[in-house]
């Protein structure tokens, strides 16, 4: 298929550690997508976080400052596997 307009999928994030106080640059590939399955009492979520490098808290991004087409890329790479399965998915 040819691609129009692929859609920009540059995205960064100011966020400043609730915890240490360490001012990060969050990237896409720093946001973990999860999605928590609900039961008849309580709805299903999604959650984006990030966890930052300095003291390892995890922190929420803001669903609604993903644009579209990051959070598609961001869910292409989630593990299936369980909540919280799959450690050190993000280290480099
Ligand atoms: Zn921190």
């Amino acid at each position: 298929m040819k691609i129009i307009k692929a859609p920009d999928t540059n995205w960064t994030r100011k966020h400043t550690c609730a915890n240490c106080t360490a001012e990060l640059e969050v990237e896409k590939g720093d946001v973990k997508y999860r999605y928590h399955s609900g039961d008849q009492r309580d709805p299903s979520y999604e959650t984006w976080t990030a966890t930052c490098p300095i003291c390892k808290t995890d922190f929420n991004v803001p669903e609604s400052s993903l644009p579209k087409a990051v959070q598609v890329e961001i869910k292409k790479r989630a593990p299936d596997n369980g909540p919280y399965g799959g450690g050190g998915y993000f280290d480099r």
